[in-house]
């Protein structure tokens, strides 16, 4: 096939589109064909991800593996026991070809979500490496810099999904929600939550009402995500992860 670049992709036709994600989502230098012969279904369905469906299917498939490993750890009182609960996160997704990953990225999707270290997108989502673009600050807020790398992730990677993704227990969201004094640059990282919050949210709605605000603001303030959301080839989604559940729930 010939290569499609990625701005070609993303100005180019309905069928421009289908062949060039098709293929580039392969690893390089292993063809489907080649693949297909070695008998590497699994593999195979896992890298022809290629529309937003698939790609939310994806994502939804993974968390629903890591909720499940996630409920059972809790249960679970000894480290051996949780051990095996978690180890069954990863099952399926060590398919890594290493010489793929040194070759180039091939994402699905890309997440924007909080710096809170207990929310791990690749992990929430029982993903590999090279699986999730990953975008990450306190609060998950479309700062100019994240906006700038989704839009790398899209025009230049040609990832068809991206979920900005809050959870419970925010300590951004918390801290625009309080009134203590806070660093200048603090209060900077705090202010597009706090323009987000209606009067009387609890911290639940708060990092809800974040989600969405930041969700918005990606294809009000980029021309690229709004074009491409527009012509069907990106969707953007607004999602809440709940610690205790190990669940993400869309919003
Ligand atoms: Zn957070």
């Amino acid at each position: 096939m010939a290569s499609l670049t990625r701005r070609q992709w993303l100005v180019g036709s309905a069928g421009a589109l289908a062949a060039g994600l098709t293929g580039a989502l392969l690893p390089p230098g292993r063809p489907a064909a080649a693949l297909a012969a070695a008998g590497d279904a699994e593999l195979l369905a896992r890298l022809q991800v290629c529309t937003p469906a698939d790609g939310l299917a994806r994502l939804l498939e993974g968390n629903a593996r890591f909720a499940q490993a996630w409920r059972a750890a809790r249960l679970d009182g000894s480290p051996e026991q949780r051990m095996q609960a978690l180890g069954r996160i990863w099952q399926g997704n060590c398919q890594i070809d290493p010489q793929a990953l040194v070759e180039g990225q091939r994402p699905f999707a890309a997440v924007l979500s909080c710096a809170d270290a207990r929310v791990d997108p690749g992990w929430l989502f029982a993903c590999a490496a090279g699986e999730l673009f990953q975008v990450r600050s306190a609060g998950n807020t479309a700062f100019n810099a994240a906006i700038a790398s989704l839009e790398f992730a899209v025009g230049e990677l040609g990832v068809p999904l991206l979920v900005v993704l809050g959870h419970s227990g925010c300590g951004a969201v918390t801290a625009a929600l309080a009134s203590e004094p806070l660093t200048p640059l603090l209060e900077e990282l705090v202010t597009p939550i706090r323009a987000s919050l209606q009067s009387g949210d609890d911290l639940t709605q708060a990092v809800q009402a974040n989600v969405r605000h930041a969700a918005g603001q990606l294809t009000a303030r980029s021309a690229l995500l709004s074009r491409a959301v527009d012509r069907g080839q990106l969707r953007i989604l607004s999602a809440y992860f709940d610690l205790g559940s190990g669940q993400v729930s869309l919003l």
